[in-house]
């Protein structure tokens, strides 16, 4: 029975979809944000970070049932107090929500907001698909001016731009308001009914409950009866012709290429007007297009979650993930990493003790250094030193430290010299 006491060794692993991002790829991360924070910043978009829990409510009311978002992605549980909460697959309804519960309708409008941090949905994982992954949002809220759409979508290409990427395009469409779409889903369904036998049951399914989304359907039945479908540009009202008109002209007065794509509803059904994204495209004929961002107008979320007044509004999502795991990225480097100036070598137990003591005033003069103060010896410490390319070392041993003064070390030329601690800083800046 030698077997029996065998217990299978528990796998280690974190949850299908997620991972650990550490070292370099954290630091792509960082840099990313920082950029994208930048250009924010730089358009007058203030920081908002919402939970990462909310009322599983505010996605199924807002996102809308229907969606594979709210119908198979989301993440919910209730808790011991029986509240039903779900963790965020998308960060504009509690944006919205937080814009009601803090008043900000009472603020001079638009207010704009960006956000960035981790989404979740159960999706199938593959290559640049997650269930846990990485979104940077900007939103202006309070104005339904067709000046902020073009803003939202150059905004999102210059972040990707100066992240890297190059050939990017936007696919744009209007889905109309509340004038025009009624009329144009009718027609829709009217069309899919037509071609019911064509249809893929999922999308049979959708017909019932949300029928704009059928066009956005994967499926390459649906796909066929998709491409004589009739298109919502030719059901616009006249004031969302001229929002959509006035949007696409901000665009070629940019130069932004764009194609209007009348299948581009997007996955979220909470959209009014203008729906994009932005993709990559790729040369190849093999390859779609790969989807970096996506957004577009929501003039009538407030309500759907419950608020008393429509808040025109628009947003973009950049999907942070895919844009640090392309070969294009620039590997934009957060500015908390200084190239160290200078490597620090400490020998023998009286230096050891001290040691700490010059690091910290070497950091608060801000000159960036590396050390390993676990090693012992002036061979092992200066090989690191070299194989790092420092140009300069500091190296304080036992007279040193009786002496308080250090030698500084030219990596290069290898000659050394002698500088009295008080010294040490001023003749550090007067290095090359
Ligand atoms: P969406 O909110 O679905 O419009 O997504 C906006 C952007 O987020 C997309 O263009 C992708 O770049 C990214 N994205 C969406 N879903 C995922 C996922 N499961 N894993 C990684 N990135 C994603």
């Amino acid at each position: 029975m030698a077997d029996a006491g065998k217990k299978k060794s528990k796998e280690i692993a974190s949850p299908k979809g997620t991972r650990d991002i550490l070292d370099e790829e954290y630091y792509s991360f960082q840099g990313f944000f920082e950029k994208a924070q930048e250009v924010a910043v730089y358009y007058g978009f203030k920081p908002i970070d919402t939970p990462v829990l909310e009322h599983a409510e505010l996605f199924e009311s807002g996102i809308g049932r229907g969606t594979d978002i709210v119908d198979k992605e989301m993440y919910t549980l209730r808790t011991r107090g029986g509240d039903h909460l779900a963790l965020r697959p998308e960060h504009t309804a509690p944006l919205l929500r937080a814009y009601i519960e803090h008043g900000m309708q009472n603020l001079p409008q638009p207010v704009l907001y960006y956000q960035y941090g981790p989404i979740f949905r159960h999706d199938s994982p593959q290559r640049g698909r997650y269930r846990q992954f990485w979104q940077f949002d900007m939103d202006s809220l309070g104005s339904d001016k067709s000046i902020l759409d073009a803003m939202i979508i150059k905004m999102g290409i210059s972040i990707l731009e100066e992240a890297g990427a190059q050939n990017l395009s936007v696919d744009i469409n209007s889905i109309g308001d509340r004038e025009c779409r009624g009329a144009y889903i009718k027609e829709l369904t009217n069309y899919y009914k037509k071609h019911l036998g064509s249809l893929s049951a999922v999308d049979r399914e959708r017909l019932k409950t949300n029928p704009l989304r059928i066009l956005d359907s994967k499926d390459p039945k649906t796909m066929e009866v998709n491409a004589a479908a009739p298109d919502s540009i030719s059901y616009l009202c006249a004031a969302c012709k001229k929002h959509f008109k006035e949007v696409l002209e901000f665009l070629e007065e940019m130069g932004v290429g764009y194609n209007i794509n009348k299948n581009l509803v997007r996955g979220l059904s909470y959209y009014s007007r203008t729906v994009f994204e932005i993709v990559e495209e790729r040369g190849n004929e093999d390859q779609a297009p790969l989807a970096l961002a996506g957004g577009g107008r929501y003039d009538y979320l407030a309500r759907q979650i419950g608020g008393k007044r429509d808040v025109p509004a628009v947003g973009i999502s950049i999907g942070v993930d895919r844009i640090v795991a392309s070969p294009w990225y620039k590997k934009l480097s957060p500015r908390i990493i200084k190239k160290p100036k200078i490597y620090f070598i400490q020998l023998g137990a009286e230096a050891k003790l001290k040691s700490l003591n010059i690091i910290e005033i070497l950091r608060k003069a801000h000159i960036p250094i590396a050390q390993s103060l676990s090693r012992e010896t002036l061979s092992s410490q200066l090989a690191i030193a070299e194989k790092l390319s420092i140009p300069y070392a500091i190296i304080f041993g036992v007279k040193e430290a009786i002496d308080n003064s250090v030698i500084v070390r030219d990596m290069g030329s290898r000659s050394q010299e002698t500088v009295k601690l008080g010294k040490l800083l001023q003749h550090l800046k007067e290095l090359k």
